[in-house]
């Protein structure tokens, strides 16, 4: 474009050629010598890219120059619009050859900036002017989740965060799947989530929601159980744990009826689990009591390593008592009386008679021992004879003795050693030359007999060999 506007310039006006080719600075000279010549001079209208808009080629000196086309323009680009405003240098009275150009007021083009959800949806939009910074700063855009499958926002497909055209920007999300719960050990009722992008590069955890679904107690038994189900974002799991038997829990205690005791254990965790054990029953201490004054009587219940002592007054019995029969107890070593009420003979009391026991006649190896206890209480007596068993021989070890070379042991009763037995088991006996006969001399021969730690010997003489 240039270069032809130049071409034509050279063939049809070789003189302004040559003062603006040579131009600005030695040519100022040449252009006011002709200037002075003509008195008239040649006025060029130039838009601002150079393209020559008009030419006056004759101006009188001292009139004001006219430009007569069409308003200038000037396309707009992409940074600016272009509003014509006037020329430079100044429009004056014409003294030279004079070259105005057009001037351009420039204002920012406008663009519409538009952020967009992953789905198209609008999110934002901003008209902006060229090389203005973009606010990236509104609201997060969120994308729904889908069951085990979670959406962060990452960012914009692009980031450039100036203006320099009609944009759009789409929200980008990362996709996370669900892995696992993990239920937490360290803490009560506490699980997370986690989640992993499908290259596995992203994660996180998230605390999930934990709620009781079912729960059994333990008793002292049976196991128990809790369920625990974890849920986050539509996925679910149940966790079990049990709860071991807690085994019972007794408590202890005498439970006293009369002179009677149990030992009764009652279960802390429930206390329909009981166990009871009878308790032996001693008496500690017993002091009678009389028909005018009271007695007491302690007792021990013992079960194990409990024991338990209880002290019972016996009230004095007065005269609604009267004295029915002695009661025997343990063969006849223990008597009581008993008193039954004048009113009610139902209604009766025993009391500890004194006992004296008196032999008779004393046991021998055939006969028992003859007894006779007699039980009073309170003037009245009462008196029982009776045998022990029959003691029998009472044999012991006396000797052995011989028969001819045959030995036997000899037994004689302690009761009476004219009661005697002779036995001949488990005799041990041994016989043995200790010296050979000879033609001129006797020989002998030596039994020896064992029984229990005892020995007898004998010996027998063995006849020479001459006669
Ligand atoms: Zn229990
Ligand atoms: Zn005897």
């Amino acid at each position: 474009m240039k270069k032809r506007f130049l071409f034509l310039l050279a063939l049809s006006f070789p003189m302004i050629l040559s003062s603006c080719v040579n131009n600005t600075t030695n040519d100022n000279t040449n252009t006011t010598t002709n200037e002075e010549k003509n008195d008239s001079f040649m006025v060029i209208w130039k838009n601002d890219d150079g393209n020559i808009l008009q030419i006056d080629k004759s101006v009188k000196k001292g009139t004001i120059p006219e430009y007569r086309g069409k308003t200038p323009t000037k396309d707009k680009d992409v940074i600016n619009t272009y509003v014509f405003k006037g020329w430079t240098p100044e429009i004056k009275e014409v003294t030279k050859a004079t070259t105005y150009t057009a001037v351009y007021e420039e204002i920012k083009n406008e663009y519409n900036i538009v952020f967009k959800n992953y789905d198209g949806t609008v999110l934002k939009t901003y008209t902006l002017n060229y090389g203005d910074s973009i606010n990236f700063d509104f609201n997060k855009p969120t994308r729904e989740n889908e069951v085990g499958i979670i959406y962060k926002f990452s960012g914009y497909d692009d980031e450039t965060p100036t203006v320099f055209g009609d944009k759009v920007y789409t929200a980008m999300y990362d996709k996370y799947l669900f892995k696992n719960f993990i239920w937490d050990y360290t803490n009560d009722n506490t699980a997370s989530v986690y989640y992993e992008t499908e290259d596995g590069y992203k994660y996180f955890f998230e605390k999930a929601n934990v709620e009781i679904v079912e729960t059994k107690d333990a008793t002292c038994t049976d196991n128990g159980y809790i369920k625990y189900k974890m849920s986050y974002n539509g996925k679910s799991e149940e966790i079990t744990f049990e709860k071991s038997s807690k085994g019972h829990d007794y408590e202890f205690s005498v439970v006293w009826d009369g002179y009677k005791a149990k030992l009764v254990g009652i279960c802390k965790n429930d206390p329909s689990h009981k166990e009871e054990y009878d308790m032996g029953i001693e008496i500690k201490e017993k002091v009678e009591r009389t028909k005018t004054t009271n007695g007491y009587m302690t007792l021990v219940a013992s079960y194990g390593t409990y024991s338990e002592e209880k002290t019972f007054v016996l009230e004095a019995y007065g005269d609604d008592y009267e004295f029915d029969s002695f009661i025997w107890k343990d063969g006849y070593d223990i008597a009581q009386a008993k008193y039954v009420s004048k009113t009610n003979s139902e209604d009766y009391i025993l009391l500890d008679a004194t006992v004296t026991v008196k032999v008779l006649q004393d046991s021998t190896c055939y006969t028992a021992k003859h007894c006779q206890s007699t039980a009073s209480y309170d003037g009245h007596t009462e008196s029982r004879d009776y045998y022990t068993m029959i003691m029998g021989h009472d044999y012991k070890f006396d000797s052995i003795v011989w028969d001819n070379y045959t030995p036997s042991i000899k037994f004689v009763c302690k009761n009476d050693s004219s009661h005697i037995k002779y036995e001949t088991d488990n005799i041990d006996l041994k016989v043995e030359v200790i010296k050979e006969a000879t033609d001129l001399e006797d020989g002998i021969k030596l039994y020896t007999a064992t029984y229990d730690g005892h020995t007898s010997t004998k010996e027998e003489i063995i006849p020479k060999t001459s006669e």
